[in-house]
């Protein structure tokens, strides 16, 4: 998605540690008008799926999936994250190893709002190393509900995460794959 592709390029600040900081409009300030266009464009690209229910993880997904699923006409569902065990009663629950925080953490689901043959599009908001689409995917397994693909904003295709997820068999489709990032030379695209 080009326009995408040129909003990285003119906000996106490069932190510590291979993270793209894009603050402005997607992980802390929210351009409401284009994160609309994404949805639309991740609507464009999954219309001919049968679609029951999004799927996000929190907190930055959850703008993102609300916006996307105003055009599919679903609802969302966000995997919350927790560090406490045992006092949530009927839930999925799956573990996730942190890109950004460099930790271990639950993410769960409740019984509830995911059921067996479900067909479930993932959205987030970026893939890394992939531990939260795996993460995400196990809910869905565990659910015996169907992942029908994951919608990415932002790919980091150096990372290995787009190979361990597309070797599951999912289709993932990523709007801005980022080929090359480094404060000295900037970004570069697929
Ligand atoms: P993964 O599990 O694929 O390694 O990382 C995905 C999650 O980590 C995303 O949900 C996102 O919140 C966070 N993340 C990974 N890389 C970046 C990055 O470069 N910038 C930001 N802002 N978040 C990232």
């Amino acid at each position: 998605m080009k326009r995408l592709e040129d909003k990285i390029l003119k906000d996106g600040k490069i932190g510590e540690g291979n993270v793209l900081k894009v603050d402005s409009f997607v992980n802390h300030q929210i351009d409401v008008n284009f994160m609309c266009e994404v949805g639309r464009e991740f609507y464009r690209l999954f219309q001919n799926e049968k679609i029951d229910k999004i799927l996000t993880i929190e907190a930055s997904g959850i703008g993102i999936a609300c916006l996307t699923a105003q055009y599919f006409h679903v609802p969302v569902l966000f995997a919350k994250k927790t560090q406490t065990c045992n006092i949530f009663g009927d839930v999925y629950r799956s573990k996730v190893e942190s890109f950004t925080h460099q930790k271990t953490y639950d993410i769960i689901v409740s019984k509830s709002f995911l059921h067996p043959g479900d067909r479930v599009l993932i959205i987030d908001d970026f893939l890394a190393k992939g531990n939260a689409l795996l993460g995400l995917l196990d809910l869905i397994h565990a659910a015996g509900a169907r992942a029908v693909g994951a919608g990415i904003v932002i790919e980091k295709a150096f990372q290995d995460g787009g190979k361990r997820v597309r070797d599951t068999g999912l289709r993932v489709e990523s709007l801005a794959r980022i080929k090359s990032m480094s404060v000295e030379n900037g970004i570069t695209f697929m």
